[in-house]
């Protein structure tokens, strides 16, 4: 169990002030400056060495990432993204991030963005998050007025603006290439890739988009060092991360564990356990609503990191476990699932626009059992033919719960389609 010690953010939320006396109680802005003294590529290589993996779904290693950047100035200048537009069902720990630690993710800004030699920097914000971008602003004003960012950002010499972007509420957003368009003013549709942001992105110029938790443990990590990090969690699954736990649990809850905690320990540690006992779990969405639902089974023994949760054909997503007790209808759950992709698909290709739908129409009439069996394996091919052939991942994470369903729960499936076609022909007989 992860001491409060080498937790990063949710020791003390609710219990500090969030804005700059309390940020400075805890350590941030402690020194920046002799931070970015180390200069750009010691950072990126810092990163690297701790192992700390993209904290918004894909996974993919932040330093890596930020190494993809041009390693010197001009003559495009560079930016920064800062993603935060949490609108997966289910998750809701960037939101706590920049409620309660938002001098975290600013000074994760300052040093990620002086790592890429960017000299802005823009939160994209979800627009629902009203309080959290006062708060986001409150934060950042008082940092510009102690020349912690700005010009000669803490005395490093560095110059620094960092702008709050509010979205308007489209899911698709998300994507960090519909996020840079709808940055720059258009319709937030994703970009066909390559190029990829690190050569073309905001307004034509090398971008990087992170996440923002990714971003706001950058300070600490760079304080305590690569080791500290990478020796918590498991190999190639390293850190802390904050798990989001809802649903037919007695404590939903947001808590930051090491990856790799067992899936039950998390649940029965943190979130009061599951409704009417473990046994009484039918399956859990362990990584936001665009991961495949794996059964109690599974539940059982998996651990919460991005390989073992891959190996069992799920996801660690945003790490926003869902938890069903035996009371969910399973079908209806993952329907209402294909109703929100289907609503959120931005439309422009042709497998994901046409998918979506067509995957939402059958699994409502499977929600009735008003369906063939056969239909089973004509849906399960459907999603095949969505998955992997679109634009941006929507496509994927619609396909994936419904193929989840099928390979874990066919014989609900089956039984409701029986139960259909024995109501009416009970009603015929009458
Ligand atoms: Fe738009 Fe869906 Fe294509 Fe993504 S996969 S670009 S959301 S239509």
């Amino acid at each position: 169990m992860l001491s409060d010690q080498d937790r990063i953010f949710t020791n003390l939320y609710g219990l500090h002030d969030p804005y700059l006396k309390g940020a400075r109680a805890r350590g941030d802005w402690d020194n920046t400056a002799a931070l970015l003294a180390r200069g750009p590529e010691a950072i990126v290589e810092e990163i690297k060495a701790s192992g700390l993996r993209g904290r918004g779904g894909a996974g993919f290693p932040t330093g890596l990432k930020w190494s993809f950047m041009p390693k010197e100035e001009g003559p495009r200048p560079h930016y920064l993204v800062v993603n935060a537009d949490e609108s997966e069902p289910g998750t809701c720990k960037d939101r706590d991030i920049i409620r309660h630690d938002p001098h975290k993710l600013i000074e994760g800004c300052l040093i990620a963005s002086f790592a890429m030699r960017a000299h802005a920097c823009y939160i994209y914000i979800r627009g629902e998050f009203y309080n959290e971008a006062r708060a986001l602003q409150r934060a950042i004003d008082e940092a510009y007025a102690e020349g912690l960012i700005g010009k000669n950002a803490c005395g490093s010499g560095w110059n620094f603006d960092l702008y709050v972007h509010r979205g308007a509420g489209a899911y698709i957003c998300g994507e960090e290439t519909a996020l840079i368009e709808s940055l720059e003013g258009k319709k937030g549709m994703p970009r066909l890739k390559p190029p990829f942001p690190a050569a073309v992105g905001l307004y034509g110029c090398p971008t990087t988009v992170n996440n923002v938790e990714s971003i706001a443990v950058t300070p600490t990590i760079l304080r305590r060092g690569a080791a500290w990090f990478s020796a918590l969690g498991r190999p190639k699954n390293s850190g802390t991360k904050v798990f989001c736990i809802s649903g037919h649990v007695n404590k939903p809850c947001n808590v930051e564990e090491e990856l790799g905690i067992p899936l039950r320990e998390l649940i029965e540690t943190y979130a009061g356990g599951v409704r009417g006992g473990w046994d009484n779990l039918l399956a859990v969405i362990p990584g936001g609503s665009s991961v495949p639902v794996i059964p109690k089974s599974v539940c059982d023994t998996v651990l919460m990191d991005f390989d073992s949760l891959r190996e069992v054909r799920s996801g660690l997503g945003t790490a926003a476990v869902i938890v069903m007790d035996k009371s969910t209808d399973i079908i209806k759950a993952i329907a209402r699932l294909s109703a929100f992709y289907k609503h959120e698909s931005c439309g422009q290709c042709t497998p994901c626009r046409e998918g979506t739908g067509w995957m939402m129409r059958v699994m409502n009439r499977m929600v009735e059992g008003r369906a063939e069996p056969e239909e089973i394996d004509t849906l399960d091919q459907v999603t095949r033919q969505v998955e992997g052939h679109t634009i941006c991942a929507l496509g994927d994470a619609a396909a994936w719960p419904v193929q989840g369903l099928i390979r874990h729960f066919r014989p609900v499936i089956e039984d409701r389609i029986k139960q259909y076609k024995a109501g009416g022909a009970r009603l015929a007989a009458e």
